[in-house]
């Protein structure tokens, strides 16, 4: 489950930061996540619960919002494709596509007491 990786090193960011600002507390942590990273929201929150015990943030709320994958290809530039298969594929040309979104993984927010 990667879901526990990802959450340890978004705490020790978190952590870091509360660190540089003299805050003992984490209050809220919203994160941003693109789908396609692959990750299972329930699994994340599920790490979150393990890892937050014993931490600033161990009462902080977590928000996650995710990205949905965007594409688009090189030759129909007016074509907004949203993915669903993971197929790279330009359903009107057959061209490769370029992501555009979908790709994040970041806390977009920290709320620090
Ligand atoms: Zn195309």
């Amino acid at each position: 489950m990667h879901e526990m990786a990802i959450m340890q090193s978004i705490l020790e960011i978190a952590e870091g930061e509360a660190r540089k600002h003299g805050s003992k507390r984490i209050n809220r942590i919203k994160l941003k996540i693109g789908e396609f990273r692959g990750v299972v929201k329930d699994a994340l929150e599920f790490s979150f619960d393990v890892l937050r015990v014993n931490t600033p943030a161990e009462n902080a709320e977590l928000e996650i919002e995710t990205v949905p994958i965007r594409a688009e290809c090189p030759n129909c530039s007016d074509v907004d494709i949203s993915i669903n298969d993971f197929t790279m594929i330009c359903p009107n040309c057959g061209a490769i596509l370029s992501i555009t979104s979908g790709r994040e993984m970041e806390i977009e927010y920290l709320d620090l007491e």
